[in-house]
């Protein structure tokens, strides 16, 4: 199973933690790298809109 953006081969495929359903149409696989950088990027993107303390400890952790 290949993950759908950077296109490499996803290790230890789960469809918990690996496949994200968009709507009954559409579906993608996400390795754990992607998803990773996913979650960092909304985290900036939280800081930004909510720039609170509390936040940007959060992100700062990462
Ligand atoms: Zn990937």
């Amino acid at each position: 199973m290949k993950c759908n953006l950077c296109e490499k081969e996803i290790a230890k495929y789960n469809t918990i933690f690996n496949h994200l359903i968009i709507d009954d149409n559409h579906s993608i696989n996400i390795c754990l790298d992607c998803s990773d950088k996913f979650i960092k990027w909304q985290g900036k993107i939280c800081s930004i809109i909510f720039p609170t303390k509390a936040m940007k400890k959060m992100y700062e952790k990462k």
